[in-house]
């Protein structure tokens, strides 16, 4: 079973205090599975599929790293 986490790792994040916004890399679920490289025993790369929770919204699902600026984010307010 996955699930999101509730916080980051930083303390009152302004991000995980809002939840406007998904993260747009794992579409807000927290996990993501990304293509790893893998050597098989033949010296051959192998792509390999694996489940981990998302970087850039450190697994919550909320989105950390925004496109706009905060500025803009201001001016939409
Ligand atoms: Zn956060
Ligand atoms: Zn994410």
């Amino acid at each position: 079973m996955t699930s999101t986490r509730e916080w980051c790792a930083l303390i009152d994040c302004e991000w995980c205090e809002r939840d406007d916004m998904r993260c747009r890399f794992c579409v807000g679920a927290g996990w993501w599975r990304p293509e790893k490289p893998h050597r098989d025993g033949n010296g051959a790369i192998d792509w390999i599929r694996v489940e981990e929770p998302c970087r850039m919204c450190a697994g919550t699902g909320k989105e950390h790293n925004p496109l706009m600026s905060a500025a803009d984010n201001r001016a939409a307010g």
